[in-house]
């Protein structure tokens, strides 16, 4: 993917989530972003997603630039699979309506295409036994599965994350990271926040620490993992095991 971050302002009444906010990378296949609670990591993440727009400034997605226009918003909105901490499934429908109910209602699938497209993605990620069992009935690793599934089923270049694993207990955690690697191999492009810095170090290509609605520092994992630059950088590290 390419980022182009110029200036970025958000502002919330009296607080400011990003402040200036500059940042850009070319052909980056996995961006993971990390920092302290409270830094603008998911402001940031909302603005990718066109979910809220920008106080000031401008943000370009491979190529595209987000603008400030309804109708415009929609249909980008239509395109960007988003995955947050909370898997966000509707709690009356099973995974499978989950999967294909957007995809009927948003992407006009006839209901056989819906079903094929969930099918087939269920099958591949070994999600297949739950295709009837309402969010209640899986545990939360499997619900996230399934709401990165549903992510996928829009055939969406990009996928962001909001700390997708940060719900679940350790054990949960590796099979919903496992998937993303996955997803990863086969040239999905990705866009996390998370806490998991050893999922971090082996899946980014490129790492940025937000600190109080800045872009710190940033770097390839291996120079912002070994060789961080930042005292506050490397302050975070050291309270973070890897
Ligand atoms: P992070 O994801 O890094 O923890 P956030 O982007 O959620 O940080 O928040 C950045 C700052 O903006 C925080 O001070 C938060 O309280 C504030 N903030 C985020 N969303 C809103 C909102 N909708 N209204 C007011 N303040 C907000
Ligand atoms: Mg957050």
């Amino acid at each position: 993917m390419n980022l182009n971050i110029n200036n970025v302002v958000k502002q919330y009444e009296v607080q400011r989530a990003l402040d200036d906010f500059t940042f850009s990378i070319q052909k980056v296949p996995s961006l993971v972003i990390v920092g302290p609670s409270g830094g603008g990591k998911s402001t940031l993440l909302r603005l990718f997603a066109g979910l809220e727009l920008a106080t000031s400034g401008e943000i370009c997605i491979n190529g595209q630039q987000i603008i400030n226009d309804e109708s415009w918003l929609k249909e980008y909105r239509k395109n960007v699979g988003v995955v947050f901490q909370s898997y966000n499934l509707f709690p009356h429908w099973t995974a499978m309506e989950n999967i294909i109910m957007p995809l009927i209602k948003v992407h006009g699938y006839s209901v056989e295409q819906a079903k094929e497209t969930c099918l087939h993605l269920l099958k591949k990620f070994d999600l297949l036994e739950h295709v009837d069992k309402i969010p209640a009935k899986l545990s939360g690793g499997q619900q996230q599965r399934i709401a990165i599934a549903r992510a996928l089923a829009i055939n969406s270049e990009l996928l962001l994350f909001d700390e997708p694993t940060s719900a679940l207990d350790p054990q949960l955690t590796s099979g919903v990271l496992e998937m993303i690697v996955e997803l990863k191999k086969e040239g999905t492009d990705i866009l996390m926040v998370t806490h998991e810095m050893a999922f971090a170090k082996k899946a980014a290509d490129y790492v940025v620490f937000i600190d109080q609605g800045k872009a710190i520092e940033h770097g390839t994992a291996d120079d912002f993992f070994n060789h961080p630059k930042s005292s506050v950088l490397r302050e975070f590290l050291s309270h973070t095991t890897i």
